[in-house]
């Protein structure tokens, strides 16, 4: 992947502070951008499909990129030993948004109105 002086145009290392062409200070802005990932890709939400009960394990699963069957098995020895496990599932049960709903195509929503039949 290949970076370019946003004052010159010419292609820099990634690495670079400064353009060696025209000097401009370009390192901040590239560093910035990539160390922070946008934030809605680790929200937690509870999927609609693969889930057992409210799809809080899936969620975490997903959103950590762990294995369901295991978060799972974490949870039930959780609220097996301590109660917390049952107590942190409620709790993310009501925090966490359920998945949106994957609609159709802007094509084909709203549906037409009096359509010539
Ligand atoms: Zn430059």
């Amino acid at each position: 992947m290949a970076f370019y002086c946003s004052n010159c145009g010419k292609p820099i290392a990634t690495d670079a502070r400064h353009c060696p062409n025209c000097g401009h200070a370009v390192g901040g802005a590239f560093q910035g951008a990539q160390a922070v990932p946008p934030s809605s890709q680790r929200r937690l939400v509870r999927p609609r499909t693969g889930r057992l009960i409210a799809g809080v394990c899936q969620g975490v699963a997903v959103t950590y990129g762990w294995d369901p069957t295991l978060v799972r098995v974490v949870f039930v020895l959780l609220a097996c030993f301590s109660g917390a496990g049952l107590v942190l599932y409620i709790v993310l049960w009501v925090a966490a948004p359920e998945e949106p709903l994957l609609l159709p195509t802007a094509a084909s929503y709203p549906p037409p109105t009096n359509p010539q039949v």
